[in-house]
Order: C-alpha cells, then structure tokens, then sequence
C-alpha cells in the first residue's frame, strides 16, 4: 500500500495525541469551533511550575487550507459525530429538510427556525390561493 492509498486513521478517542492528518476542532474567538487536520506536534516549557511538566500543542491547519494554527494539545477534540452547531452553521429547511448548501436562499426566524426559497414560493403559492377563495 503506498503512502497515496493509506486508509485515514481510525477516529481518535480523545486520548493521547491526535495522528497527523487526523480531522479535529479547536475553538477560535472569531468563529466559535472550527476544523482543523493535525501536521504535527511541538512542546513548549513549563509556564513557571515544575521544571519537569511541559506543555504539548497540536500543530494543524485550518481544513483544506494551508493556514497553520496551533493548540493546546487540551484545547483540541474529536470531531463530534453528529455536527455541533458551532461547527457546523448549515441551517436545514423546517418544512423540506433541504440544507442551506442545496437552497438558493435560507430565510431563518428566531430560535433558528429556517425555511427555504422553495418553501416560500409554495407558501406564497398556498396564500394566492386563499387570498382568492376568501378577498380580504
Ligand atoms: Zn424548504
């Protein structure tokens, strides 16, 4: 098997250091919890404590990019198997289940209710329609 074809390594628990080009998230200030793939690892000293404890960072980049960050090796986790929110910021259609990728437009209410463009045209579709049955 070449280095091309290696399968991805199996999902990482949380436990010891991610492996490199493994997918995990960090939080950031500006965009709540993103994903970044691990590219290695560095050791800083200890922060004025005991000589003998040093402090493991995860190298990565922000997915798909070439963009480095750093972490923490305690601030990095497993991607989740279903999508936070903060990771994932897609909004689905309440009334189609269509994903704001698939949509041309997603209109979201309070509480994060959404509803796409389709949805709307049958809605105002539906409202025509009653208008016509009963002139207000
Ligand atoms: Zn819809």
């Amino acid at each position: 098997v070449s280095a091309q074809q290696r399968p991805k390594p199996p999902k990482w628990d949380g436990k010891g250091l991610p492996p490199v080009g493994m997918d995990v998230i960090f939080e950031t200030a500006s965009s709540g919890f993103v994903i970044g793939t691990v590219t290695g690892y560095h050791v800083m000293g200890h922060l004025g404590g005991d000589p003998a404890y040093h402090r493991v960072c995860v190298d990565m980049v922000y997915k798909d990019t070439t963009i480095p960050n750093s972490r923490l090796l305690k601030d990095v986790k497993p991607v989740p198997d279903a999508p936070l929110k903060q990771v994932d910021k897609l909004f689905v259609c309440d009334f189609c289940n269509k994903t704001q990728d698939e949509a041309f437009h997603m209109i979201v209410g309070q509480r994060e209710t959404a509803i796409c463009d389709a949805c709307v045209d049958v809605c105002n579709e539906a409202l025509a329609e009653k208008r016509k049955e009963q002139p207000a």
